[in-house]
């Protein structure tokens, strides 16, 4: 009796616990959403598609602690807890997650989850990563082959706030503290670093969250363009992401309307996209102000 009670009190412990044992949930079932050209006319496609936790990781692209501009900066600081509760539901079915707070990764040197992405065995990537030098890091610029010209003008780099516009610079020095780091996630910025974690994994799918959709979330080395052209399948968690858009701007609106513009483009020229409901179970996020979808 003494001895089998303790494993009877955690039998019981776990049947009353399930989210700590949802790795016998099964696969992720996502609702992807894309476009494709239908007799000359742009339509959206919608599928179904079962992803296993096990073998998908989830990126976290550049949710910093500051942004040079007040608005995107209030913007993240409204999504990250509801990115946090998404990642804790992602993490505990298994599914991989990298967080990648672009340039700032110095912060976290030592922590055991940077060292997890510097460690991993080098593996060569079936094409060579792109190497073009901005903002200390490389970039996959926009591809004339896959994609036409983005659908919002962004180049004055994005402000959206009333009146006088936010100086450009670069405020940021680590990841939002809203978002946990897990003990078996990982820390890079870095799209060889990113490849070796995947490999190390058998991870071929690719979920893509964080902003800027029109910038970072594309043209990072860990992000849409990059994963995608190394063959992997990728998808955007299309209520987790923000872009960088003043609608002074053409084509005008709002700047959800530009959000949901790139997440046209994206789901037209890069990837599917799906909501965070898929992963959480939970309504979908909206920024204050946002229309539902
Ligand atoms: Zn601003």
């Amino acid at each position: 009796m003494h001895r089998t009670f303790p494993r009877l009190a955690a039998a019981l412990l776990l049947a009353a616990l399930p989210s700590l044992a949802s790795a016998d949930d099964g696969p992720f079932t996502l609702n992807l959403r894309s476009r494709g050209v239908v007799d000359g006319r742009v339509e959206v496609v919608e599928t179904v598609a079962e992803w296993e936790p096990s073998k998908t990781a989830i990126i976290v692209c550049d949710m910093w602690d500051k942004h040079w501009c007040k608005s995107a900066e209030r913007r993240v600081g409204e999504m990250a807890g509801p990115m946090n509760e998404m990642l804790k539901a992602a993490r505990a079915r298994g599914a991989f997650i990298i967080h990648a707070p672009s340039t700032t990764t110095g912060f976290y040197d030592g922590t055991p989850q940077r060292d997890r992405a510097r460690n991993a065995r080098h593996v060569p990537t079936p094409v060579p990563l792109a190497t073009s030098p901005r903002w200390g890091t490389a970039w996959f610029w926009i591809d004339a082959r896959h994609e036409s010209v983005l659908p919002i003008d962004d180049s004055d780099g994005g402000c959206d706030c009333a009146g006088e516009k936010c100086e450009q610079g670069d405020p940021w020095t680590r990841q939002n503290a809203a978002i946990e780091i897990g003990e078996a996630d990982a820390i890079t910025d870095d799209g060889q670093e990113t490849w070796n974690l995947l490999a190390e994994r058998g991870i071929d799918r690719v979920i893509l969250c964080g902003v800027h959709l029109n910038m970072c979330v594309l043209g990072r080395p860990f992000a849409i363009r990059q994963m995608k052209t190394l063959g992997k399948q990728v998808a955007l968690i299309r209520d987790m992401t923000d872009t960088m858009y003043n609608p002074e701007r053409p084509p005008g609106g709002t700047h959800f309307d530009g959000n949901a513009l790139m997440v046209g483009h994206v789901e037209r020229h890069w990837c599917p996209s799906f909501l965070s409901a898929d992963l959480t179970g939970k309504p979908p996020f909206r920024f204050a102000g946002a229309p539902a979808e």
